[in-house]
């Protein structure tokens, strides 16, 4: 089917850790160096390990000025890897100038003895894909809530020229309030605008033009680079209702087949034994299509699945995940 004739593009570099590749645990107390900004520079208390990812660990820890908490994310200064260098670059760069209710809020990056800190804001409730696991699905109310907050996180990052490339349930975590907040952004990318390239042109800021191919001029007008990012909200969502992912399979390639042919199932009954409802699955359909036909964000918002049932204001949200549980 046409429709279904997608542009592969080679996925953004793979990085593959390893144990030596992470920091070792930071010491007790960490010592911010002064800045223009603090000029007396900072003390940080770190405490519980939160996680672990690629080649960076997370604590939380605790500003000894203000008491406030936070994540301090922490990779090794010097990496092994030159590609691991560069993720990390462009991560720092991209994190540090979004600024939107819905995304991890960067504060600021220092370096302490071999490593480097980036402090963010703390959410203590873990991830999308710990609280997938701990209660095996999500109900349709609460998928409401959610998709409209990681809705507007995409909205602002694609309205600042930025795709994030790696949504999943693993990089949207949950603050006290079981708010969504976006992170990792390891693999986002900047786009370009039309507008911007002109200005570039004009400026010769950029270097000659003479190189630039058109495709590349025409990012962010006719582009459809950000469509990726809608497609994985339609993963998520699905991921969400009924505990798996649409596309599984035991081999990579099986699993990018199934995607290409859009060959996904939907359970008759979700985990509480319910009917998941048509409007939901219309709208994961929506988001499945080929990357022209995606919906942006504001028409996701306005889809009959956001009006065809309760949307939980903050407070009726489950409470705690993390905080509460035993582990
Ligand atoms: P990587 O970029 O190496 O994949 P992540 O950003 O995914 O690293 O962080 C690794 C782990 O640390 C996450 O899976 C999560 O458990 C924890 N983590 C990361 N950021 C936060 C945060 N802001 N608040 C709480 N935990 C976090």
């Amino acid at each position: 089917q046409a429709a279904h004739k997608e542009r592969t593009k080679a996925p953004p570099a793979k990085v593959s850790p390893r144990e030596k590749d992470h920091p070792p645990p930071p010491p007790a107390e960490v010592y911010e160096p002064p800045s223009s900004d603090r000029p007396n520079g900072a003390t940080y208390t770190t405490g519980k390990l939160l996680g672990k990812g690629g080649f960076a660990i997370c604590h939380d820890g605790v500003l000894a000025d203000t008491r406030e908490k936070y994540a301090l994310k922490i990779v090794k200064s010097v990496m092994p890897q030159k590609k691991m260098e560069q993720k990390f670059q462009t991560e720092l760069q991209i994190h540090s100038k979004m600024r939107h209710a819905n995304i991890v809020q960067f504060h600021r990056a220092f370096t302490y003895q071999e490593s480097t800190y980036i402090v963010l804001e703390l959410c203590p409730n873990g991830s999308l894909m710990d609280m997938v696991k701990k209660r095996r699905f999500v109900t349709e109310p609460e998928v409401r809530f959610y998709t409209i907050q990681i809705a507007g996180a995409i909205k602002y990052m694609h309205l600042k020229g930025i795709i994030h490339r790696d949504l999943k349930m693993g990089n949207i975590f949950l603050d006290k309030d079981m708010n969504v907040k976006v992170g990792d952004f390891g693999l986002a990318a900047l786009l370009m605008s039309g507008k911007d390239m002109t200005a570039c042109r004009r400026t010769t800021l950029c270097g000659t033009p003479n190189y630039i191919a058109p495709e590349i001029l025409e990012k962010g007008k006719g582009g459809h680079d950000h469509a990726v990012d809608i497609w994985s909200l339609g993963i998520i969502i699905f991921a969400m209702l009924t505990g798996r992912p649409p596309f599984q399979s035991t081999t990579q390639e099986e699993i990018y087949r199934k995607a290409r042919e859009r060959e996904y199932d939907w359970p008759s009954l979700d985990k509480t034994n319910n009917y998941i409802s048509q409007e939901a699955k219309d709208l994961v359909a929506l988001l499945l299509q080929s990357p022209e036909d995606r919906p942006d964000c504001d028409t996701i918002v306005q889809h009959p699945f956001f009006s065809s049932g309760w949307v939980p204001q903050e407070e009726e949200m489950t409470p705690s995940l993390r905080e509460n549980s035993p582990d």
